[in-house]
């Protein structure tokens, strides 16, 4: 089995503690206290998702091993253990940040297993940012474009948004639809998100994938969308946005000159730990919304955002993973998960969606449960704009 979890510490017995917490977890931990293997030994595991790395080691230091991290594009997070070396630390900072790499909160030794409980229980172990430059080396990960592909293909306007409607599960009417974003091949074809949206994201394209997605949006709503009335539209940013101290004013500019009100358009943001994570994440947040936009937080139950952080955050609404929705019918313990989810997201006062619903039973379970908003191929699949009218004309008639 692939390992998730990694430590290299050149003292065997913190390598030997964080494992057995990890195993606790159902997760799988490789250590060594060798720092010179560590290069072939994280090379085997192309699934690390978190690294604990000890500072002070003789031989190869916790500098070093910073930058063969930052070499490889290390996408997961690594946590310093020290006995804290002020300047050490302050070094180790300077160099994750310059190279990207994640770091989360270091910890003091000794630390407790609590600790370290609680900084596995925060991971998301589900999500498929592979240490890419491992995996590259045995298994090409060809269905992605290249950064040339993206890049041209959003230069030369070759993308479509399409809009997925959400209905309101009380009314049955339409609440608002979410804008997704597909490119096009030279020949006219459909590039969907999963082959280009890491691209972007990579190689920091999504300030021009963002700009290209709202001139769909407002060109949608000018031509097609204005005509059915009052609702939201939602547009996915990614963490990487919420860098950008500019991002709140760019939008509000961008929806000023159009004749949509921020006030209908709703910013769906994934990785809340990532947002805790960037400096200006949550200044950006709540410039949003005192420019009047709405927040909302996307795939929730994946791992990428847990409730502890969404409190902090300016959030109006939360969505519900299709991974719940899809096993509601089948396992009793999603469906107390997921009725425990509502329930506190309404505590907090976040409007609830629920994302993938494919079919009117699960749909009732979820109205049941106090659910808002239903999106879903049950009631439409994400289509063009011109689509989306067609798709509301006809719907009237069956309400
Ligand atoms: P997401 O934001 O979670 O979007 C929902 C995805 O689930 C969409 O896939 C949608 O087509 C799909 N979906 C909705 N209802 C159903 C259903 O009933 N059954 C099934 N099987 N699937 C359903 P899509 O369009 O391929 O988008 C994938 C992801 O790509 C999105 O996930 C979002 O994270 C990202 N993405 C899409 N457009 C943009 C964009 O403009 N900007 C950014 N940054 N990310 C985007
Ligand atoms: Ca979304
Ligand atoms: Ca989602």
């Amino acid at each position: 089995m692939t390992a998730q979890v990694f430590i290299l510490d050149d003292e065997i017995s913190y390598g030997e503690l964080i494992a057995e917490v990890a195993e606790m977890q159902d997760l799988v931990a490789v250590y060594t206290d060798n720092p010179m293997d560590f290069e072939v030994t994280f090379n085997k595991h192309p699934m690390i998702k978190i690294l604990f790395l000890d500072l002070n080691m003789p031989k190869l230091d916790g500098i070093e091993i910073l930058r063969i991290l930052a070499e490889k594009n290390f996408s997961g997070n690594v946590v310093l253990m020290s006995g804290f070396d002020a300047a050490v630390l302050e070094t180790a900072r300077v160099l994750a940040d310059e190279s990207g790499l994640n770091l989360l909160d270091p910890i003091s030794k000794p630390f407790s297993l609590q600790k370290v409980a609680e900084i596995l229980s925060n991971q998301d172990f589900d999500s498929l940012n592979l240490n890419e430059n491992v995996v590259s080396l045995s298994e090409p990960k060809s269905q992605l474009l290249s950064r040339k592909e993206v890049l041209d293909a959003l230069q030369e306007g070759r993308y479509e948004v399409h809009f997925q409607p959400q209905i309101c599960m009380l009314k049955g009417e339409l609440n608002g639809v979410e804008s997704l974003v597909r490119l096009l091949d030279k020949d006219g074809g459909l590039i969907y998100p999963d082959r280009f949206i890491q691209v972007a994201e990579k190689y920091h394209m999504t300030k021009l994938l963002l700009s290209c997605v709202l001139s769909g949006v407002v060109e949608a709503y000018i031509n097609h969308l204005r005509f059915l009335g009052d609702f939201t539209i939602s547009i996915n940013v990614s963490a990487l946005d919420l860098d950008d101290l500019n991002f709140p004013d760019n939008l509000n500019n961008l929806v000023q000159n159009s004749l949509l009100s921020p006030s209908k358009i709703i910013v769906e943001v994934t990785e809340s730990k990532a947002i805790l994570q960037i400096k200006t994440g949550l200044d950006i947040l709540a410039r949003l919304r005192l420019k009047g936009f709405q927040l909302s937080i996307d795939d929730f139950g994946t791992g990428s955002a847990v409730l502890s952080n969404i409190k902090k955050m300016p959030f109006n609404e939360l969505k519900i993973d299709k991974s719940f929705v899809d096993r509601l019918l089948v396992d009793y313990r999603t469906r107390s998960i997921t009725q425990d989810l509502i329930s506190m997201g309404h505590n907090l006062g976040l409007k609830i969606v629920a994302e993938g619903i494919e079919d009117r039973e699960t749909e009732l379970i979820l109205k049941g449960m106090g659910c808002d908003i239903a999106q879903g191929y049950l009631h439409g699949k994400p289509m063009p704009a011109a689509d989306l009218v067609e798709w509301f004309k006809k719907r009237i008639p069956h309400k």
